[in-house]
């Protein structure tokens, strides 16, 4: 098909999806960026024509919004939304996290779950995309405000999963407790110990490496990035956002890996470290975090190598490979523009969506190394995917053969991205090689499934 007809298909497309979606920016952002890559592959495969498929992957198949009632600390009744979005089950059970912030809402769930239904498919594991969560905000409640919201959000989620169903795990906001705490509700109304939840306690039925996971798998992604153009972490300079339990894996894994790390941030701005986040500071990175305190300012008071700028991110600092592990759209158009300034080699996404539509195509217009988070932060979802194998067949792997399964996907999701981004130039576009991989694999079976 002529070029022109094909812009236009796409413009149709996108026009068709914002009509239906008005006031969702962060969903249309999502659609945007795979539609620009998927629809002119579309295009070459005549059996994919008039199926409408990522038309229907771009409607939920089902959308739960509820009531969360729960009582605080005070006596006093309080009211948060919870969703949950079923994206596309082609593949397998709903997959996906539930995130717990204030900025949570429709249009951001379903952005996350879009991307999820990519991710997973990329995994190569039989699961599906959803996602979920509540504009509830953690910080600042108390061990028992947090298990009375959770167990008040599972009370109603408890009716829609399940783990031949949906099996949801953590993301911003939802860690180790909150997990528990849902884990032990669903177990309570259903009467059933199941591996309905990923990210769960080592004591009943949780994965080894599955803290670590995200972190560890965008970096090995980021390992084989490097790998193409000859290069590895030795001796690189690395910037980080974010210190959540994403950055934190990044930090440890990069470290290792002989790379120095020279920020990370918080909502109340970014620190460098000359010297390295490394040893005993990525532990107390831990700690900081479960304490339930995200102020980077914090780090820098403990130690002085360390500067604090306050309401800052950490993109003008000089790097050779950056890896945003904070939250989406944190790195825009003149963020990019900096990092290839000061000749970054590598941008490695670790959160959901972290740079804007801008950010990105500047990367690619300048050949800079980018990795879309679909891709480079899938080995969180694989871990779950290992869970739940796990859960299935009642054993326990160790670190080392969990570890080894996360490298491995890692390794055949770079390979997917190269086989399907490789430009004429034999430049790897992995926004369009992420997008076509991910996106074939639900293609084929939704065309094996009928109109369902
Ligand atoms: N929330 C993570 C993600 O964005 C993990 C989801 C999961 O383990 O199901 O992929």
């Amino acid at each position: 098909m002529e070029q022109y007809n094909i812009d236009q298909k796409i413009q149709e497309f996108i026009a068709k999806i914002e009509a239906k979606n008005p006031n969702e920016p962060e969903f249309l952002q999502a659609v945007k960026e795979v539609a620009v890559t998927v629809i002119p592959f579309i295009a070459t495969k005549k059996e994919y024509n008039g199926m409408k498929l990522l038309e229907r992957m771009a409607e939920a198949e089902r959308i739960i919004i509820f009531r969360v009632p729960w009582v605080d600390d005070k006596g006093e009744i309080q009211v948060n939304r919870g969703f949950r979005i079923q994206m596309n089950s082609a593949i397998g059970p709903y997959k996906g996290g539930i995130r717990f912030h204030p900025t949570v809402n429709l249009s951001v769930l379903k952005f996350l779950a879009f991307e999820q239904v990519f991710k997973n498919s990329l995994t190569t594991l039989p699961m599906g995309g959803g996602k979920g969560g509540s504009d509830f905000d953690p910080q600042g409640k108390s061990d028992m405000e947090v298990m009375r919201f959770c167990q008040a959000f599972m009370t109603e989620l408890c009716k829609h999963i399940g783990p031949e169903t949906d099996v949801p795990a953590g993301d911003i906001g939802v860690g180790a407790r909150e997990i528990g705490y849902l884990f032990g509700q669903y177990k309570k109304i259903r009467n059933e110990f199941t591996g309905v939840l990923t990210g769960k306690g080592l004591a009943y039925g949780g994965s080894l490496i599955r803290p670590e996971a995200t972190g560890y798998g965008v970096v090995y992604f980021a390992e084989q990035m490097l790998k193409t153009i000859g290069q590895d972490f030795k001796g690189k300079t690395v910037t980080v956002s974010g210190f959540g339990n994403v950055a934190w894996g990044v930090i440890k894994k990069a470290t290792e890996l002989g790379a120095k790390v020279v920020t990370i941030s918080g909502p109340d701005g970014y620190i460098y470290d000359k010297d390295g986040i490394s040893g005993e500071k990525i532990d107390y990175l831990l700690e900081l975090r479960s304490s339930g305190n995200n102020r980077a300012e914090d780090y820098a008071k403990k130690y002085p190598s360390a500067e604090f700028h306050a309401g800052k991110r950490p993109w003008d600092v000089k790097c050779d490979v950056a890896f945003p592990s904070a939250t989406q759209n944190e790195l825009d158009l003149d963020d990019a523009r900096k990092l290839v300034e000061n000749g970054c080699l590598c941008v490695t996404e670790a959160a959901n969506m972290p740079s804007t539509l801008d950010a990105i195509n500047y990367f690619l217009d300048n050949k800079v190394l980018f990795s879309p988070g679909k891709a480079s932060n899938a080995g969180g979802v694989a871990t779950s995917g290992l869970e739940m194998t796990q859960n299935s067949i009642r054993l326990n792997w160790t670190s080392e053969e969990v570890d080894a399964r996360l490298k491995e996907i890692m390794i055949g999701i770079h390979k997917a991205c190269r086989d399907y981004g490789k430009d004429e130039d034999g430049y790897v576009n992995y926004v369009k090689g992420a997008n076509i991989a991910g996106f074939v694999k639900v293609a084929e079976a939704m065309l094996a499934q009928g109109v369902v």
